[in-house]
């Protein structure tokens, strides 16, 4: 039986560009970039060399650019440097969204349990923020806004340009969550006003275990690692050479084809939610146009969501029901009840996200086995048999 990966949010298969960019780094030139002798010293050359290239693809400077081990990294070390300069001048109040990335949630309650106050803007039906709540949810103590650039769950695409000019008018630092995006969809610090932005190799393609934050020049930075004087003193430990090389080469590889790979995904996506709503009561999740090329993410009502990927997955099909983060708990997921879904329509979600190397028969195989699947789980549902019976109300 053939695989048919449609889990690309989770994380992507690596590209053979990337693989044979990397395999340099774990056999010849294995040097330690801090050595000072040649075998380190070639390396510490192919690590600045990925930094100007890396840099370049966003628009940022070589400078700006701090190695991580991937987004959630990226994400905390962000947020707790401008938690830190916002304490500095006496400000605890954040702004961010009830639907971001657990690495930006998780950090916020925490730096709640530390006295800051967060306002969550609510994301809507269609799972969109407007510039114009920013601006009104900044207070003369708000110590920097984090909104994400795009969400993993449901794809919806944030204004983050006009976001961002909102903060810069307000002299509020910003920070995004771009590992969806980066790679994805057009990113650019400068146009799109972005103060920090996390980045993940393993979302475009790139290795797992390895990522990158941007912070704009002029913004202080803590370390977040303590340790030695790796990427200028701000993230200590001995730096992943390959990783850093083949997740440059990869997103160099998908910003050089992404209208084409865009373009690609979103004919098939639209095959995908087309059909798939003509499925009774079922649902398309987030705004239909503002979301990411490959995303499509669904509910059916009367049905669990994992019983309808563990029949999928029987039949050669990986997709999910959310976040890969919370598969394994009981709990529906907080985007879906951030958009405004009851409990029970939130249960029965399926998230099926494309890349480039899907094909159309792929599609075709979803779209034979996703109605099949959800009629033979609401066959043996009471929950269902109490929904047609009139016993309860439908909900979608
Ligand atoms: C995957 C993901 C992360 C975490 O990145 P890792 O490199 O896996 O730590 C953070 N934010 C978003 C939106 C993601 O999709």
């Amino acid at each position: 039986m053939k695989t048919i990966y449609v889990d690309n949010a989770a994380t992507t298969a690596m590209s053979e560009r990337a693989i044979e960019a990397m395999t340099p780094y774990l056999k010849e030139v294995y040097g330690n970039p801090s050595s000072l002798h040649t075998v380190g010293q070639v390396a510490k050359e192919a690590l600045e060399d990925a930094r100007v290239r890396f840099a370049k693809l966003i628009n940022a400077d070589p400078k700006e650019i701090y190695f991580t081990s991937g987004g959630s990294e990226a994400d905390n070390q962000a947020l707790r440097s401008l938690a830190f300069n916002g304490l500095k001048k006496g400000k605890k109040h954040i702004i961010s969204t009830a639907f971001e990335h657990h690495a930006v949630l998780h950090t916020l309650k925490k730096l709640e349990k530390e006295g800051f106050e967060v306002t969550y803007l609510d994301v809507g039906a269609k799972g969109l923020v407007s510039a114009e709540q920013v601006e009104k949810a900044i207070r003369p103590d708000t110590a920097f806004v984090s909104v994400m650039y795009a969400n993993n769950e449901i794809g919806t695409i944030q204004p983050i340009r006009e976001i961002g000019a909102v903060c810069k008018k307000a002299g509020v630092p910003f920070h995004t969550d771009a590992v969806q995006a980066v790679g994805h969809i057009p990113v650019d610090v400068v146009a799109d006003n972005i103060d920090m932005l996390a980045v993940s190799a393993h979302k475009f393609h790139g290795p797992k275990g390895v990522g990158a934050l941007y912070c704009r020049k002029g913004i202080p930075l803590n370390t977040f690692i303590d340790g030695g004087a790796q990427e200028r003193n701000r993230r200590a430990g001995t730096e992943n050479i390959g990783g850093i090389v083949a997740m440059t080469v990869a997103l160099e590889e998908a910003c050089a084809n992404m209208q084409t790979n865009a373009k690609k995904m979103r004919a098939l996506r639209d095959r995908l939610i087309d059909a798939l709503l003509k499925i009774p009561h079922s649902r398309l999740n987030g705004d239909r146009d503002k979301r990411l090329p490959g995303n499509v993410n669904m509910c059916f009502e009367g049905i669990e969501g994992e019983g309808l990927l563990l029949h999928l997955d029987a039949r050669g099909i990986c997709a999910s029901s959310g976040s890969a983060c919370t598969s394994g708990s009981l709990d529906p997921s907080h985007v879906l009840l951030a958009i405004g879904l009851p409990h029970e329509v939130a249960h029965g979600s399926l998230r099926i996200s494309l890349s480039e190397n899907n094909t159309d028969a792929d599609v075709d195989a979803i779209l034979k086995a996703v109605p099949e699947v959800v009629a033979y789980l609401r066959n043996m549902s009471p929950v269902w048999e109490d929904l047609e019976k009139g016993k309860k109300q439908h909900l979608i």
